[in-house]
């Protein structure tokens, strides 16, 4: 078989093992945490959280310097728990889907936030506004075993100062349930990333800052902002 082009190269997380985990999907939920969705001004009592996409080459791995993405003056941070599936599987029961789950990591969901809001306004999809070149940062995934992901802090700092922290008990739909609710809408395939959703506090980077997020008992991740993408 002569190919057009080389295909693009798989993105291959590193792991608390040694091994690469090969990335293969990216799934997001929205609105997680009640005091970001207030945040958001929705009210999580009315409005349950969602999911959206993004490609699994938008996944940059920690100490990485991220560009500026274009056509954007809000670009925002979003420190978030990220599942990594081991297991391939359809409808799973919530009380089997931590055996579908292959380790945790820190992750980012880095937001164009004036283009999502404006998507948002209009009825549109989120994708530009979400699905943006580098816009997935990921951490280390630590094994699972050992790490709970129903409880500890979760923080992010810009340049040292804390922006947000919170607790995973916080979360409105616990892992167990995403995983499980998520497999009722796709098969989900080994390789697949879950990012959480994020707490309140979500705010702009500039050029120069430095994000680091942390969840007890994981690895940390930190990135860099850089100029403007070429
Ligand atoms: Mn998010």
């Amino acid at each position: 078989m002569k190919l057009l082009f080389d295909p693009p190269a798989p993105i291959f997380a590193s792991t608390s093992t040694g091994e690469r985990f090969p990335v293969r999907r990216v799934f997001c939920v929205g609105r997680n945490y009640a005091a970001h969705a207030r945040e958001m001004g929705r009210d999580p009592d009315r409005e349950p959280p969602f999911f959206f996409t993004a490609w699994a080459e938008t996944v940059v791995l920690s100490g990485a310097t991220i560009a500026y993405p274009p056509q954007t003056s809000d670009f925002q941070y979003e420190g978030e728990l990220v599942v990594a599936l081991g297991k391939s599987g359809r409808n799973i029961p919530v009380n089997e889907a931590p055996s579908y789950v292959w380790g945790y990591a820190c992750g980012l969901d880095m937001t164009r936030r004036d283009l999502q809001l404006e998507a948002r306004k209009q009825g549109r999809p989120w994708d530009t506004g979400k699905n943006v070149e580098q816009s997935s940062p990921l951490g280390m995934i630590q094994k699972s075993g050992g790490f709970d992901p129903n409880k500890g802090t979760i923080r992010l700092t810009v340049n040292g100062v804390t922006k947000q922290e919170a607790d995973l008990a916080d979360m409105i739909w616990p892992v167990a349930d995403i995983v499980s609710y998520l497999s009722s809408l796709y098969r989900l395939e080994p390789g697949d990333l879950i990012f959480t959703g994020t707490p309140a506090g979500v705010g702009p980077v500039v050029t120069g800052d430095q994000i680091t997020v942390t969840i007890q008992g994981l690895e940390p991740l930190s990135v860099r902002v850089g100029p403007p993408a070429e």
